[in-house]
Parts: C-alpha cells; structure tokens; sequence
C-alpha cells in the first residue's frame, strides 16, 4: 500500500519540523512554500528545553546544536540604571532543571539545519514558489489548488497542514472573522560583529533590559561571533515584514535616559530591521475535517515569552504522533488539535501577559522591580517550568 499524503502549506519553522515528523511516522509529504527561496532574515530565536526534546527525537539536533550558542546564564537589568534586577545559571544546569538544552541561534543557521534534513528525506518533496491558493474537502481527503511561476495545478492529499504563519490563506478561509491584532510595538532586529563590543557585553549570556515603555534583549549568535539584538518599542506602524528599515535615530530615541551599556549596544549596528507586532486571539477550534492549522498560523503570540517557534515545533511532534497509525484521519486532527489547543492558548496568554510587565512605568514599575530583586535565582525559571518541562 503506498503511503498516505500530507499536504503542507508553508517552509517555515513549523513547517519544515512538520515535514520531518511526519515523514518519520510513515506520510509522504508534500511542503509547499510561497517564496522561491527559503531565507529567514538576519536575526536570532532562543530555543528552550521544551523545543530542542522535539529536535532530538527528530534526529536534527545535532545539526542544530552544531550552529548553536548555549549561554551560561541570563541576566534580566534595569534598561536605565543598568543594575541586576534578576538572573541565574543556565547551561547544564537549567538542561539537568528541564531535561533538555536551551539553545540561541541564528535564524539562517536553524532553518538551514531543518532544510539540509528534510532534503535528505526521499518522503518529503519541498515545492519553493508554490503558493496555496485555495483548497477544497473532498471524497477522502483534500483538493488544492496552487500557483506558480509556470501557472497553477491541482494537488490531493489525505490532509492539509496549514503551517503558512501569520497571514494564513489556511486559517482565512477557516476563520475568516480571525484576522491578527496590532499590538502597537516593533520589534527592531540587528546583529553587531562580537569583535566590536567590549568583552562584557559580548559573553554567552542572554540579557533582557527592561525600561519604560520599551526593553531590549541581547544573546549571542553565530558560534559567539554576532550579538543579535531585539528591542521592542511602541510603533504605531503597521506594515507587515522584514524589509521595513528604520533608523537609528528613531529607535534611539526611545532609549533616552537608558543607561550607558545599553546605549553603547543600541548605537553599535549599521542597519535596524524593522517589524511591526501582531498577533492572535486565541481561536475556538482550528480545523475542520480533513484541515488543520499548525505554528503562528494557528496561534501567533507576541514574542516576549521567545515560544512562537517552540511552539510550532511541539505542535508538529504532537500533529505527527496522533497521525501516526491512525485510520480516521480527521478524528487523528481533532486530537492534535485539542491536545495543542489549551496549551497553545495559556501560552498566548502569558506572553500577551508579560507586555504589560516588562514595559511598567512609575511606581507599579518600582513595585515589579523590588518583587525581582528579592525572589532567589532558582525561582526565575521555574516560574515557566510549565512551558519548559513539557513533554509531547
Ligand atoms: C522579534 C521576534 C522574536 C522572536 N523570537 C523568538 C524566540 O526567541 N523563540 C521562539 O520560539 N520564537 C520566537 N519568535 C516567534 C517565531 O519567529 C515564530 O513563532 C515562528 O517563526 C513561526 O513559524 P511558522 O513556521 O509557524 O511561521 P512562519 O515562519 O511565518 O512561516 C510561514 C511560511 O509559510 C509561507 N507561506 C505563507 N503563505 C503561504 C501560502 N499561501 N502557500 C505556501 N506557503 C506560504 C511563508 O512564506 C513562510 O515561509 C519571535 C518572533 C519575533 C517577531
């Protein structure tokens, strides 16, 4: 008998991790991707325990941990002052803490990782430039329809896997009243050669600067050799995607008053990125029959928790164990879809959440600040142990 099929939509994280697990589980897979070339623009992603478990059993670790960067610690600081509000150890000791790795790498390096094994996979055939249009239930499975440079075809599958981010023609046509929500921020992206900051500045250690309105983090990248830089700002901006400069200018601006270290790194690229924040509201349910949705497509999230990708990447193990085996494909879907549902949405929640705490100003921000300096180091992290410590 020859293998079901899976119809993916979408080469991003969630959809390449999608590819390899379920061709691990015995589908043939089709990915589809919109764009001719696959390049993540030049930026870090953190990854926790709760991700890297997956990338291990996927048998992509290696590949990964190859081009990443394993800090020692974090260090959360007053953006102003630049004084230790809160910290501790990471590296093997928060691995023994959380039964896996927490990783930092740049974006090209992971999607790289992912691409070179999906390549190797002779279940998975990755189609660049082709973009979902449409798509249709059918007897025994899912008609789509997809367009390309030569013109348009029509493919089968057992099931399509809506893995195509935010703007999600999969999640448009489902849910159509389920459009993203300006959070009125961006987030300005950048990385610094690590030769042109001072040593302190440039260690393996994961730093979130909170101010006013505004907060910075910083991490290395590229084998130690880059500090990548996220700072988040109010922006009332809305155009979508990576290709938005802004200038220096503008983003220092909002950093008046911050302290000298935090200046120094904010003053250091050539060039920012910037992108304007949306996310979702949690949805009621996300597929339907033969349909389901997977990553930002399904539950976009604001990135001050750094779970987006994470949790794109549990949604593709728990998608691929409820298939693996399973006759009734679109009951298998309905399973994926209420094991992820609740997780997904507490996690959407709480980084919706940490917004508010990390921007305090005035008193409720002295507040906040007394609360962080006086917890012990060991209850920074174990306050997520629920993110963390999860298990598919
Ligand atoms: C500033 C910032 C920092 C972040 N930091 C972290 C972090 O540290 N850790 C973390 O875990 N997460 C982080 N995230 C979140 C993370 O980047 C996203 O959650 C994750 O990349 C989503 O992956 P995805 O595969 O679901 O979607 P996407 O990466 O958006 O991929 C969707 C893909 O679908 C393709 N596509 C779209 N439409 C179609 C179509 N019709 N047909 C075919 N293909 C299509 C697109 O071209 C794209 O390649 C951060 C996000 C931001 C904005």
């Amino acid at each position: 008998m020859s293998a079901r099929h899976i119809a993916l939509a979408g080469a991003g994280i969630g959809g390449l991790t999608a590819a390899l697990a379920l061709a691990k589980a015995g589908f043939a897979v089709t990915l589809l991707e919109r764009a001719p070339v696959l390049e993540e623009a030049g930026a870090g992603v953190q990854l926790a325990a709760n991700a890297t478990r997956v990338l291990k059993t996927l048998g992509v670790y290696e590949r990964v941990a190859a081009k990443a960067v394993f800090p020692d610690a974090f260090a959360v600081l007053d953006g102003r002052r630049g004084t230790r509000l809160s910290g501790g150890a990471m590296g093997a000791a928060a691995e023994a803490r959380f039964g896996g790795p927490f990783l930092v790498i740049h974006r090209a390096d992971l999607q790289a990782a992912l691409l070179d094994a999906v390549r190797e996979v002779p279940a998975i055939t990755l189609r660049l430039g082709h973009a979902l249009e449409s798509f249709a239930a059918v007897d025994g499975g899912v008609a789509l329809t997809v367009r390309h440079d030569g013109g348009g075809d029509t493919l089968h599958a057992d099931a399509l896997v809506g893995a195509d981010g935010l703007r999600s023609v999969v999640r448009g046509a489902l849910h159509p009243q389920a459009t993203p929500s300006f959070r009125h921020r961006a987030a300005w992206r950048a990385t610094v050669p690590a030769h042109a900051l001072p040593a302190r500045l440039a260690d393996p250690v994961t730093r979130l600067w909170l101010g006013p309105g505004a907060h910075l983090v910083t991490y290395p990248v590229k084998a130690g050799r880059a500090i990548n830089l996220v700072a988040v700002t109010p922006d009332a901006r809305q155009a979508h995607g990576w290709s938005e400069a802004g200038t220096r200018e503008e983003l220092l601006a909002h950093y008046r008053g911050w302290c000298a270290d935090a200046r120094l790194l904010l003053e250091a690229p050539e060039r920012w990125l910037r992108w304007a924040l949306f996310d979702l509201d949690p949805l009621p349910r996300w597929g339907d029959g033969p349909v389901t949705l997977l990553g930002d497509a399904a539950h976009a999230m604001p990135p001050f928790l750094a779970q987006g990708a994470a949790q794109a990447i549990e949604d593709a193990a728990v998608l691929a164990g409820e298939l693996a085996g399973a006759g009734d494909i679109p009951a298998a879907l309905r399973r994926y879809e209420a094991a992820r549902l609740p997780r997904t949405t507490r996690v959407q929640r709480a980084a919706r959440g940490m917004d508010r705490i990390y921007h305090l100003g005035g008193p409720t921000r002295l507040a906040r600040d007394l609360v962080m300096r006086a917890q012990p180091e060991s209850a920074v992290l174990e306050r997520y142990r629920w993110i963390y410590d999860w298990r598919a």
